[in-house]
């Protein structure tokens, strides 16, 4: 239960943390990105690593609750092919199609979200479930959008780039 609690407080200063940081991370991703470090992705892995051997996400799943994947065809038929249906039973069903034009769970938190934290479709996830938060890809800097978002959302992310900070010159 500490654990929990504990998640609770961190996961409600979040958001304030990332956006006292925001201008600092802008401008760092913007150095980044005009000349990356050789050694980056090793960095970025190795970081990755020592985050999420602290981090337990099944104590957080703020990701799920919040803010949801977007779904490729591969996924859709992946899933769909799991519970039986046919794809486009499945995307009536949960799914909708976002400003960008991708398929996007219809309400959050997901309803694949079990109230233990657990991922009812864990093996057949999305890709991006699977990914998130994206902080072992390689050319980590050519997602600095989508990063100086997720530091607001996942605890594990902003101490990851907390970190990364430190290490760089
Ligand atoms: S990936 Fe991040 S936001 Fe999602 S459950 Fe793990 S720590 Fe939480
Ligand atoms: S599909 Fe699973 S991992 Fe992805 S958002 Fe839903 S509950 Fe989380």
């Amino acid at each position: 239960m500490f654990i929990f609690a504990a998640m609770d407080e961190v996961l409600k200063n979040l958001p304030k943390q990332a956006k006292d940081k925001h201008k600092e991370n802008k401008k760092l991703f913007a150095k980044l990105k005009k000349k990356p470090p050789k050694h980056l992705d090793l960095l970025m892995q190795e970081l990755h690593d020592d985050e999420f051997e602290k981090t337990d996400c099944l104590t957080c799943a703020n990701c799920c609750k919040t803010t949801g994947p977007l779904f490729t065809n591969k996924d859709v038929e992946r899933i769909s092919k799991f519970f039986k249906m046919k794809p486009q039973a499945f995307i009536d069903a949960y799914l909708r199609v976002d400003e960008e034009n991708d398929y996007v769970l219809q309400q959050v938190p997901c309803t694949f979200l079990g109230a233990d934290n657990m991922c009812s479709i864990y093996d057949v996830r999305p890709k991006a479930c699977a990914e998130f938060p994206h902080t072992d890809r390689r050319k980590f800097q050519q997602i600095a959008h989508l990063t100086l978002k997720n530091v607001a959302i996942c605890p594990a992310a902003y101490n990851i780039v907390e970190e990364m900070k430190k290490r760089l010159p």
